[in-house]
């Protein structure tokens, strides 16, 4: 592993990887999206319970990579509690520092630890691919997802 990879694959990022946060099919949900990554093989689903346009509950499903189970790990945990448009504002800052590696850290909280990824232009779509199946989640859509 070059210094770099081992930059990208930081602890926080292993330990979520691991032990993935909300991991399970949420009991009562009224959305869910799919989201797939032909590139890196990576399937991921979305649960959200979304009542008063807020995000009651969040979890998700499936199989990946170390970088999109993190991402979806951290995601989950940052979304729970937040309206709708704020985990759009979320998703865009999100989306946005994985891109560039540009970041306002009050805005992005622990999310931050992925601002490594926009060097690796391959996991860019592991990191935003559970973003996408959310945000899918949040606008009503039920076709699943796809990165291509
Ligand atoms: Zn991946």
């Amino acid at each position: 592993m070059s210094d770099d990879l081992s930059e990208l694959y930081q602890e926080v990022i292993l330990d979520h990887s691991k032990s993935p946060r909300n991991f399970r099919k949420l009991e009562g949900a009224n959305r869910v999206a799919e989201g797939h990554n032909p590139l890196c093989g990576d399937q991921i689903k979305v649960y959200v319970l979304l009542e008063d346009d807020v995000v009651r509950d969040i979890s998700f499903e499936g199989s990946g990579c170390a970088i999109s189970k993190a991402s979806a790990s951290m995601m989950t945990a940052s979304l729970k509690g937040k309206t709708r448009a704020e985990a759009q504002k979320i998703f865009e800052k999100f989306h946005q520092m994985v891109k560039t590696g540009d970041f306002d850290s009050t805005a992005i909280g622990k999310l931050e630890v992925f601002a490594g990824v926009h060097k690796f232009p391959m996991r860019v779509k592991c990191a935003i691919l559970p973003w996408h199946a959310a945000l899918a989640t949040l606008e009503g859509k039920t076709e699943p997802v796809s990165t291509e």
